[in-house]
C-alpha cells in the first residue's frame, strides 16, 4: 500500500472502461490529481495487460465498515471505515446513518457534515426513523415515526447542506409532503423501508421521489394481484433502484431481472455495508441493535432480520460480472456512473474523461480488485511484473 502522489502517470496496456465503450490496450493519462488528455514524455508508464481500468466506485449507501459504525462511531472510526471501503475500490461514499433519536441523528448530521465538507464522505443518507414498522428490517421500531416535514427540515439543517438522501416510507402520513420539501431541496427522496401499495408508490414518484432503497429488500413483494410497490418502481424511468449484490440479499435472477427491466442507467449498486464490511464475523452494534455475523451474513440477535451487509463494492462488481452475467460496461454504469449523477457529482467522479478526478480502478483477468488511485493517489498500487 502507498501513499506516493503519482504527478504524471499513464496506465497503459489495459482495457479502459470509457463512457463510450472498452479500449483495449487503452490508456489512461493522470497528471496530480485529475485525469488527462495526455501526459508528458517522462510521465511514469505503468503496464496493466490482462488488467481492466474501470472508474472509482460510488456508494451512495453504507453504514460503515472496518470495525467502524458510520451512526456511532468517533471521527477517526468513521475515516477508517471510509479507508476500508476505499482498499475496495469505493472512492466515493455517502454515510448511511440508521434510526435514532431526533436529537441524536441531529448531532451525528453535525459530524458527519464536517468530513463531507473536508471531501472525506459525498454526503449523508438519513435511513430511518421515517419508515414503515411494517417493513422495518434492522431499524428500532420504538425510534420509528410518521415523515413530518418539520422533522426532515430539522434534519436537513442539521446537515448544512450535506445531506443528500433520505430513505421514506412515502405511504405515512406527511411522507408525500416530505417528498415534495426534499425535491425542492435538491436531495434525494429515497421509497424504501415502505410497505406502500402500488397507487401509493406512483403517487410518491409523482411527488419527486427517484430511488428505489434496496428495491426488493424491506418492502411487499411483487404479486400478480398486488403489484406493490416494486412493480411501479421497476417500471418508471424517474427511479434508480439500488440493488445489494452479495448473494444473500438477492437471487442472481432477480438481479438481472431489475437491470433487465431498468436499463444499465437506472441501476446503482450499493453495498448497505455494517461494521463488519472489510473486517470480520462477530458480535455488533447496528444502531442501537445488536447484530451477530456469521460466515459474512449480518442479521439481528433478536429475531434474525437481515441487517445490512458485509459486502464490499469490489466484490458486487465481480459478482455482477462472473455470477449474473452483466456485461462489464453496465456495471461500470451502474457501480459509478449513476450513483454519481444522483449524487450530483458526475462533474468530477463516475467515469473516466479527462478533467475528471483520478479516481479509478484496476481489476485483473478475473476481475479481482489489484488497484485502487483516488485524486490521483494509489490508495493500493498495482504489482507490475
Ligand atoms: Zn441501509
Amino acid at each position: 500500500m502507498a501513499g506516493r502522489a503519482a504527478d504524471s502517470t499513464v496506465l497503459a496496456g489495459a482495457r479502459v472502461v470509457l463512457p463510450t465503450g472498452t479500449v483495449e490496450d487503452g490508456r489512461v493519462a493522470v497528471e496530480s490529481t485529475r485525469i488527462s488528455d495526455s501526459a508528458p514524455e517522462d510521465a511514469r508508464v505503468i503496464d496493466l495487460p490482462g488488467h481492466w481500468v474501470v472508474p472509482g466506485f460510488v456508494d451512495m449507501h453504507n453504514h460503515g465498515g472496518g470495525g467502524a459504525s458510520f451512526t456511532s462511531g468517533t471521527v477517526d472510526e468513521v475515516l477508517h471505515g471510509i479507508r476500508t471501503h476505499r482498499e475496495h475500490g469505493t472512492t466515493t461514499l455517502v454515510a448511511s446513518t440508521v434510526t435514532g433519536e431526533m436529537d441524536f441523528l441531529a448531532r451525528r448530521a453535525g459530524i458527519l457534515s464536517e468530513l463531507v465538507e473536508q471531501g472525506d464522505l459525498a454526503g449523508i443518507h438519513f435511513e430511518g426513523p421515517f419508515i414503515s414498522p411494517c417493513r422495518k428490517g434492522a431499524h428500532s421500531e420504538d425510534l420509528l415515526r410518521d415523515p413530518d416535514p418539520a422533522e426532515v427540515r430539522k434534519l436537513l439543517d442539521a446537515a448544512r447542506g450535506t445531506a443528500r438522501m433520505f430513505t421514506l416510507a412515502t405511504e405515512l402520513p406527511g411522507g408525500i409532503d416530505s417528498v415534495r420539501l426534499l425535491a425542492e431541496h435538491g436531495v434525494i427522496a429515497a421509497i424504501g423501508h415502505t410497505d406502500a401499495t402500488y397507487e401509493q408508490t406512483v403517487e410518491a414518484i409523482d411527488a419527486g421521489a427517484t430511488v428505489a432503497t434496496h428495491l426488493f429488500n424491506a418492502m411487499p413483494p411483487l404479486a400478480h394481484r398486488e403489484p406493490g410497490p416494486i412493480a411501479a418502481l421497476l417500471e418508471d424511468d424517474r427511479i434508480t433502484v439500488e440493488l445489494i449484490n452479495d448473494g444473500t440479499h438477492l437471487h442472481p435472477a432477480i438481479l438481472e431481472l431489475a437491470y433487465h427491466h431498468k436499463g444499465a442507467g437506472r441501476v446503482a449498486l450499493i453495498t448497505d455495508a455494517m461494521d463488519a464490511a472489510g473486517f470480520g464475523d462477530g458480535l455488533y452494534d447496528l444502531g442501537p441493535l445488536a447484530v451477530s455475523v456469521t460466515d459474512g451474513v449480518a442479521r439481528l440477535v433478536e429475531g434474525g432480520s437481515i441487517a445490512g451487509s458485509t459486502l464490499t463494492l469490489d466484490t458486487a462488481f465481480r459478482r455482477a460480472v462472473t455470477i449474473d452475467r452483466i456485461p462489464v460496461e453496465d456495471v461500470v454504469r451502474s457501480i459509478s456512473a449513476n450513483p454519481a449523477r444522483l449524487l450530483g457529482v458526475d462533474d468530477r467522479v463516475g467515469s473516466l474523461e479527462p478533467g475528471k478526478d483520478a479516481d479509478l480502478v484496476v481489476l485483473d483477468e478475473d476481475f479481482v480488485l489489484a488497484g485502487v488511485m483516488r485524486k490521483g493517489e494509489w490508495i493500493i498500487e498495482p504489482k507490475t511484473a
